[in-house]
């Protein structure tokens, strides 16, 4: 999950690192308020999550407190790719010479985080790193390890910078480190760490992008975990979000993956997929019914369990229970073998709920219902 600018400033606030003074606003006289606390000039700053918001005409510098809430009605009203500004950052604009890069990224390949540093910054990495790739230092960091001052110094060989300047920039870089730990991210961002002309270093921009398994660890705590893949995290299931029209449960990730191919190699559209996992007792299996019966997209729920643990009179009083709440309104293909299979089939037939013993049959009921 990717924070949004300004709950990245408050991590490097929090953390100590050097930050513009700022205030996060969402109308143009807030903007103004803010503007006069922080006295111009101020930068305006559009709160969305796509890149590239300075090229976009998302991040404006204003010298003079009567244009403020001009602008700022201005990038409040626009559509930054595809995506509409709802709240601004109104930031001290901090006067800089020069813009260098720094993040720190989990380095797959190498089983590695990975520092990247450079004197050419504000501009894309991905750019820099095609345009001028000798102007982009690399530090490996084994996780096992961890970070050591003789890194930074092989990074600060590179870079160059004055010896007061280094010094900060140690202290950003391990304190940045800190950040990265602390919230698990895949990523983390300053660019620009602005060089202001007495020699101090600042960090302009922030961005965070979390290892989403992670959001229970930090408490759930950003705007973007109001998602609904967190909500499913928060209820212990594990599911994932898809763009088709059939929500598929299924007990274990192979039977998931499997079923998810039938369904596809069907012509259908799996709208989402949730693994039960072993051992599902009822609670579970109605708690992650009424999840997928609950998300507009999905018209139909194929509910494939093959018992083992898993018994399936728990997975049949699951779907009762679920099936009185929302009766006939949402369609349920079930598939439903293995442990106790007998028990769980007089349940269902009980209450006429309709289920079937071979995957092939289920899944072309299911895809037949959708297409
Ligand atoms: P991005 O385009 O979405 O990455 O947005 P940034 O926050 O990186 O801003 C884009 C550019 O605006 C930066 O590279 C800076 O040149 C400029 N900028 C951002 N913040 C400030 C600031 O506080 N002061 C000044 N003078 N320029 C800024
Ligand atoms: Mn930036």
């Amino acid at each position: 999950m990717r924070l949004i600018e300004y709950e990245g400033l408050r991590l490097f606030t929090e953390a100590g690192i050097p930050t513009p003074r700022y205030s996060v606003v969402d109308d143009p006289n807030q903007a103004v308020r803010a503007a006069e606390q922080i006295s111009p000039p101020v930068v305006l700053k559009a709160q969305v999550l796509v890149g590239g918001r300075g090229k976009a005409g998302g991040v404006r510098v204003v010298e003079a407190l009567q244009d403020v809430g001009k602008v700022a009605g201005e990038i409040l009203g626009m559509e930054i790719r595809g995506e509409r500004v709802k709240r601004l950052v109104v930031a001290e604009a901090v006067r800089h010479s020069e813009e260098l890069y720094l993040s720190i990224i989990v380095d797959r390949t190498s089983n590695r985080h990975l520092i990247l540093a450079s004197r050419m910054g504000g501009v894309d990495v991905e750019e820099l790193s095609k345009s001028h790739p000798e102007a982009l230092v690399r530090a490996p960091i084994d996780p096992l390890i961890g970070l050591h001052d003789w890194q930074i110094r092989m990074l600060l060989a590179h870079l160059k910078l004055s010896s007061e300047t280094a010094k900060q920039f140690q202290d950003i870089v391990k304190k940045l480190y800190s950040v990265y730990r602390q919230y698990y991210c895949d990523l983390a961002e300053i660019n620009p760490l602005a060089l202001t002309d007495d020699g101090r270093l600042v960090a302009l921009d922030a961005k965070i992008i979390l290892d989403d398994n992670a959001a229970r660890l930090h408490g759930f705590k950003f705007a973007g975990e109001a998602g609904v893949e967190s909500e499913a995290v928060r209820l212990g299931l594990n599911y994932v979000e898809l763009d088709g029209d059939i929500g598929i449960i299924c007990n274990g990730a192979g039977l998931t993956m499997a079923t998810m191919d039938l369904v596809y190699t069907l012509g259908g559209r799996p709208g989402c997929f949730l693994d039960l996992g072993g051992g599902a007792s009822a609670e579970r299996v109605y708690t992650a019914l009424k999840f997928l019966f609950n998300r507009p997209h999905v018209k139909l729920v194929f509910l494939n369990v093959l018992g083992g643990i898993t018994r399936c009179d728990e997975v049949a009083d699951g779907i009762v229970r679920a099936y009185d709440e929302f009766g006939g309104s949402k369609k349920i293909v079930v598939r439903l073998v293995g442990t106790r299979e007998e028990e769980g089939r007089r349940i269902l037939a009980s209450r006429n709920i309709g289920y079937f013993t071979r995957m092939m049959e289920a899944a072309e009921a299911a895809v037949k219902q959708t297409s």
